[in-house]
């Protein structure tokens, strides 16, 4: 997708401060986190949103949430922490690309609206 945004990063077009990757999948630190610890994991193919995930995404998917697991290891969280996917119009989705949102670092506050 040549206007998005994390596909720039993913190529290289867009800096970002990367703390994983692998063939499939990036994963960096947001640019505004709202936490000690905000990380963006991203699948390499652009998924416009949760909504556009297709069967043949599935292992993709699932393995994101291993790399999420890794990732918050490597950052220490050992209290928990949260993931977060805002999805479409109503739920707040502004890059759309699909993302988690990895936040930790301190206890979050439980608004989730
Ligand atoms: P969402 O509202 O779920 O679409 O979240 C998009 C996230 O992308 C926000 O938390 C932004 O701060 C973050 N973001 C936007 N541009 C960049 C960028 N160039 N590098 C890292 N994070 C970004
Ligand atoms: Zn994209």
């Amino acid at each position: 997708m040549e206007d998005c945004l994390f596909c720039k990063i993913v190529k290289g077009e867009i800096p970002s401060n990367k703390v994983y990757e692998d063939d499939e999948i990036l994963a960096f630190k947001d640019i505004n986190p709202k936490a000690p610890v905000h990380i963006l994991i991203i699948p390499k193919k652009h998924i416009s949103s949760a909504n556009e995930i297709e069967e043949i995404d599935e292992a993709l998917i699932g393995r994101m949430f291993t790399v999420i697991k890794k990732i918050a290891k490597d950052m220490d969280l050992k209290n928990g922490y949260r993931i977060i996917n805002n999805c479409g119009e109503d739920g707040g989705q502004e890059v759309k690309h699909l993302h988690f949102h990895l936040l930790g670092g301190k206890k979050l506050g439980i608004s989730m609206c």
